[in-house]
This record gives C-alpha cells, sequence and structure tokens, in this order.
C-alpha cells in the first residue's frame, strides 16, 4: 500500500507590512522606502508638496502621480490623523480638543490664546509613569507612549480647526505625559513639524517640559528646542514628596543640566513651580525657591495648583499667591503667574479625558465637520516666546 507522504510545508505566503503611517515619516524615511522599494526618490518631494503645501492627503488628489503609483503608495502609507472626539471652547478663547489614539485611549490637547500668540499644549503620551502626587495624569499609571505621527496630528488637526487667518504660534510639551520618557517619537515629531520639508514650524517655539529625566536632558537642547522644568519643590526633601522622580535624580542633577542647558543655548530655563496650600505655598518656600534657582538664568512661572476630586491638595487663596508671587519679585527673580484658563471647560491637565471617559455616550464628535482646507505650513513667524 502506497502511502501518501504527509508534508509539513506550506505554501510561502506574502505577508502584506503593516502600512507605515506619513506623518511619522521624515523626507528621509520616506525616499528610503521608495528607494528600497525601487521607485524614484524624487516622488517622495512630490508627495510632502501635495500634503504640507497644498493640504492634499489624499493620493488620488495627487495628480503627478500615475494611477499605478497611488494604488502602491496606498498600500505602503496610511495617511490617516487622530480623530478628534471632542472639541470646547470657554469663555475665555481656551479650546480643548480630545483625540482618539487607538486602543479605546484618548489625548488632548489644549490652545491657550493671548494677544501676540496662541500657544498649542500638546500631549506625549497617555497616562504617566512619574507619579506626581498632585497630577491627575500621573494618577493613571502609563497606558501608551504616543507615536510621532499622533504628536504631529494633534498639531495639525488643531491647526486645522482655527479659524481662517489664526495660526499656532508656539507648542509647549504640557499637556499629558512626560516627553522625555517617550523621546524618541517626541524629537522625531518635532523634526517633522520644524522642517523646511514640514510645517516649518520654529524649534525656538517648541518648549519641552520636563519632570526631569536627567539623562535625557541634553536632547532638549541639541534639538535646539527650550527647556521647562518642572520644580515644584524648594529642596529635595519637598520635592521627593510630591515628585517622586527626585529620589533617582535629585536636584544637584537636576540643575547641574539645567546650567548646561543655559551655558549651550544662551536661553532661560522656565521652571514650573505648582503652588499648594500649604505644601509649597508658604513664604519661607519662596525664599527657598530663589536661593535654589538664583545662580541659574532662568524664570519662575508659577501656577495654583488646579484642583481635580480626589487629590488630597488644595489650591491656596488669591492673596497668598500674590505675596508669593511678590517675595520673589522683590529679589529681582524673573516671575510670571500662570493665569487659570478654560476652568469652565476642564482645562487642567487630564481632566477632559476623565470626564469624557466617564461620560462616553456625551461624545461629541461633530466638531471633526469643522476640518476644512486651511495651509498647514507656518509662515515665518517673527521670533519671540
Ligand atoms: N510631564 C511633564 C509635562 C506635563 S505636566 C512635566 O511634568 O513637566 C505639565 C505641568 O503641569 C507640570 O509643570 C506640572 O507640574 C503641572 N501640573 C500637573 N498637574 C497640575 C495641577 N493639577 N495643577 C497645576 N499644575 C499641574
Ligand atoms: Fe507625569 Fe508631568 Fe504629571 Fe508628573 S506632572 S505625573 S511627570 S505628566
Amino acid at each position: 500500500m502506497q502511502i501518501e507522504s504527509q508534508t509539513t510545508e506550506t505554501t510561502p505566503v506574502s505577508v502584506t507590512p503593516t502600512p507605515r503611517n506619513f506623518f511619522a515619516l521624515t523626507l528621509g524615511d520616506l525616499e528610503t522606502l521608495f528607494k528600497s522599494s525601487g521607485k524614484e526618490k524624487f516622488r517622495a518631494q512630490q508627495i510632502y508638496k501635495w500634503i504640507y503645501d497644498k493640504n492634499v492627503t489624499d493620493p488620488d488628489q495627487m495628480s503627478n502621480l500615475s494611477k499605478d503609483f497611488r494604488i502602491e503608495l496606498k498600500n505602503m502609507i496610511r495617511f490617516d490623523l487622530p480623530n478628534v472626539v471632542k472639541h470646547l471652547k470657554s469663555k475665555d478663547g481656551t479650546q480643548k480638543f480630545l483625540f482618539d489614539v487607538g486602543d479605546g485611549k484618548t489625548v488632548e490637547s489644549v490652545v491657550i490664546p493671548a494677544e501676540d500668540r496662541q500657544t498649542l499644549c500638546i500631549s506625549s503620551e497617555v497616562g504617566c509613569n512619574m507619579a506626581c502626587k498632585f497630577c491627575f495624569t500621573g494618577k493613571q499609571k502609563l497606558q501608551k507612549r504616543l507615536t510621532a505621527d499622533q504628536i504631529v496630528g494633534q498639531f495639525l488637526q488643531v491647526q486645522r480647526a482655527m479659524p481662517e487667518g489664526h495660526r499656532l504660534t508656539n507648542i509647549v510639551f504640557m499637556g499629558m505625559g512626560e516627553p522625555l520618557d517617550n523621546s524618541d517619537e517626541v524629537f522625531k515629531a518635532i523634526e517633522i513639524l520644524n522642517s523646511p520639508w514640514g510645517t516649518n514650524f520654529s524649534r525656538r517655539r517648541v518648549t519641552v517640559s520636563t519632570s526631569g529625566i536627567v539623562p535625557e536632558m541634553h536632547k532638549i537642547w541639541e534639538n535646539k528646542t527650550r527647556l521647562a522644568v518642572s520644580l515644584n519643590g524648594y529642596d529635595d526633601d519637598s520635592r521627593t514628596s510630591i515628585m517622586p522622580i527626585n529620589k533617582k535624580y535629585p536636584l544637584k542633577d537636576l540643575l547641574k543640566a539645567c546650567e548646561v542647558y543655559a551655558k549651550e543655548t544662551g536661553e532661560r530655563v522656565t521652571f514650573e513651580y505648582v503652588l499648594l496650600k500649604g505644601i509649597t505655598d508658604q513664604l519661607e518656600h519662596a525664599e527657598k525657591l530663589f536661593h535654589l534657582t538664583k545662580h541659574i538664568p532662568c524664570k519662575i512661572n508659577i501656577i495654583p495648583f488646579n484642583e481635580h476630586p480626589g487629590s488630597g491638595f488644595e489650591r491656596p487663596s488669591d492673596s497668598q499667591v500674590m505675596k508669593f508671587q511678590q517675595l520673589l519679585i522683590g529679589k529681582g527673580a524673573h516671575v510670571l503667574l500662570r493665569r487659570t484658563m478654560g476652568r469652565d471647560i476642564f482645562a487642567a491637565c487630564g481632566q477632559l479625558r476623565s470626564e469624557f471617559e466617564s461620560h462616553p455616550q456625551q461624545m461629541d464628535t461633530s466638531n471633526s465637520k469643522l476640518i476644512r482646507t486651511l495651509h498647514l505650513k507656518s509662515n515665518s513667524l517673527s521670533s519671540h516666546t
């Protein structure tokens, strides 16, 4: 009897690689991708022109590409941006956007208007592992690091929703997450935003705020962006009690890195200092804060605590905030008081997201209709920050 040989060999199946997202690619990445698949390199530049100069993101409308090439392109690359699932506008002009970043997760971006600027506060992660005690995002452990396209996408979607003639002038990484815990994607996004083939947004108008991951801080000055440090304490003990990262990278190391930044760039560091009632808002704390920072070229940005349920912290009175600020000013420090904006839309760190997630049926997607044809490239802007 002939026994049929049973083979374990399987027919080779061609596995289609998952298309990469265009908004995470540099021009060099796209050129390499084309070259490795036998396509002309100059096509990459043509596509960047469509996207960033002409605001055309549908390959079918890229009329200088052949039909066959467009089909191949769509198989190779995705052109999708994170969807806006909620858009809120405050009475004071602050706007808040909630983005779907996949896996059922969302992040938020906030636009803060001022006379001479429109600042976009952008997120780098869903949740955060730094576990700062006063921070709503810190209460949720890290759930997802955003990819470069999701970071670039926040900027592009918000810029698209701005009224005609209005442009974002500054970007601050002060939304959800610790940017230096996701530095590869953050700096890749900054490169795409900054490059002439991208949105041409000046690096000098991008501020990266960190809780103090010291070994990563050199990337801030090497990438020619601005540095903000969440200091929030007036000595090691006070800082460690609310920011656990201080155990790993104590003030001596953190302030040394700040000095290097100032020396390398000739710019002032921005120190953020959250005022927590009875904990960091006393006048002797202001004295100590002054002595801690006086040898570093800096601005001190004092931020009255934005209350959120169950935080266990309180916001100091306005008069205490004023006294704290006056003491520092009296000593010659460069102090800014961050105005609380967008209170009616919960524009504090992480709060829109929590509100949305507990009432998903209230999701308002109407804002996606706001999106219309706009120019994505930044005009050359006069330099001020
Ligand atoms: N992870 C980065 C950037 C995001 S947090 C960092 O910590 O620097 C941005 C700023 O918001 C930080 O300065 C932080 O101290 C501040 N912050 C967080 N929660 C706050 C709250 N409830 N009220 C006021 N400021 C808060
Ligand atoms: Fe993370 Fe910044 Fe919040 Fe600290 S303050 S938990 S580093 S987002």
